[in-house]
């Protein structure tokens, strides 16, 4: 079939049924080595389990093609991702710009780990395309990293203007796609070079499955992140990538209810006399709505909201629901409720990268939205 849309792609890329057997859904191929038909005689160059290992292939395919990438490659969680990414393409010597609201865990990748091998970096303001310009010194700046909508500020970067920035600086431009799935946006044909995932998030979409992504379509690069994949050895378990293959399949459906959810309860927050600020790219009154509108296709299930009453309004909210779970995380069906300062954002409290106290973080699931307002309702009541 010629140009299949997203969900068609969601469902048959790389998803053959066996030849063997004729089974529709690709067998999970639990095993970490292949017998050979004499010394070297490979079938279909299948040899040993970190290498390569049909389970994961299936998995590759079908992120390259729901990315429009030529080339995936998946790891065993989203960092490792990064980590590999970064030492395939980067030397010591090096300079990385990355947003000032990167999630915690990037940030403390880049600063903490690979800054004493010789990778320096600036944190900067990246829904700002002058303040990024300034930072990209020409011929330093090897590599510009966008999270857009960010984690958990919501800020919308626009990824267009960020691309014609690093590449007049011949830096390479990553952008970090997980919150917006490639249901919602599409970065590569925005101009970026790289996307990265946490599958652990909505791509995989139930919780149950950890795992990373590189999708590109360079193959000087390709080359590289592959050599890394094999070398070090971060890859997805067979089972985590089965696992991720079948999540996947649902993505679009997914994504639409996540965002329709999402947008009433923005909405229902609000309204509301305890809340601050609502943090949300749907709302018009969102710095970064007009931008969101024109990059993605809607405006996902991640919201943030800040409170009048302070730390302790926040942290009462965080521990009173009971459909929304506490928990780190997002992107699973179920709903979650996250205090970012002491949970997913702890590893950057005291930097510049510290987020407010009186913020909490919604993963709006797949659940009845009505039973999300009230639970909300219910946990506002304790105020
Ligand atoms: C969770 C997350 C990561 C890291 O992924 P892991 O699978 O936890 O290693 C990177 N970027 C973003 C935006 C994330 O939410």
């Amino acid at each position: 079939m010629t140009n299949p849309g997203f969900n068609t792609r969601a469902i048959h890329a790389g998803q053959t049924p066996d030849p063997t057997t004729g089974a529709v859904i690709p067998p999970l191929y639990q095993t970490t080595t292949f017998a050979q038909d004499g010394i070297g005689k490979l079938r279909n160059g299948y040899e040993y389990g970190r290498g390569t290992n049909p389970t994961r292939d299936s998995l590759q395919t079908q992120l390259a093609a729901l990315e429009g990438g030529e080339h995936a490659f998946s790891f065993s969680s989203g960092l490792a991702a990064e980590d590999a990414l970064i030492r395939a393409l980067l030397k010591p010597g090096d300079h990385i710009v990355m947003g000032n609201d990167v999630y915690g865990g990037t940030y403390r990748l880049i600063d903490r780990v690979l800054a004493p091998w010789g990778i320096s970096n600036a944190a900067v303001d990246m829904s700002s395309v002058e303040t990024v310009r300034t930072a990209v010194t020409a011929g330093n700046t090897r590599m510009v990293w966008v999270e857009t909508p960010s984690n958990p500020m919501m800020k919308i970067t626009d990824i267009a203007a960020i691309a014609a920035i690093a590449r007049e600086a011949g830096a390479i431009l990553v952008v970090d796609n997980t919150f917006a799935t490639p249901y919602l946006q599409q970065p590569l044909a925005l101009g970026a070079d790289v996307v990265v995932h946490s599958t652990t998030k909505y791509i995989g979409g139930h919780s149950d499955a950890s795992g990373g992504a590189v999708v590109l379509n360079d193959s000087g690069m390709a080359e590289k992140v592959g050599f890394i994949q094999f070398a070090v050895g971060a890859v997805s378990a067979p089972m985590e990538a089965w696992l991720t293959t079948r999540g996947l399949k649902t993505l679009g459906v997914r994504m639409d209810r996540h965002s329709s959810n999402a947008l009433a309860i923005a909405k229902w927050l609000t309204g509301r006399s305890e809340v601050e600020r609502v943090y949300y790219p749907g709302l018009t009154d969102h710095p970064g709505h007009q931008l969101a509108a024109q990059q993605m296709k809607n405006f996902g299930g991640m919201i943030s909201v800040s409170f009048k009453g302070g730390e302790k309004a926040a942290r009462k909210v965080a521990e009173s629901t009971t459909v929304f779970t506490l928990a780190e995380s997002l992107g699973g069906i179920e709903s979650l409720m996250n205090y970012p300062s002491e949970m997913t954002h702890a590893s950057v409290k005291g930097t510049e990268l510290a987020v407010p106290e009186n913020l909490i973080r919604l993963s709006v699931g797949i659940e009845d939205v009505e039973d999300l307002i009230s639970d909300l309702e219910q946990a506002f009541s304790s105020l």
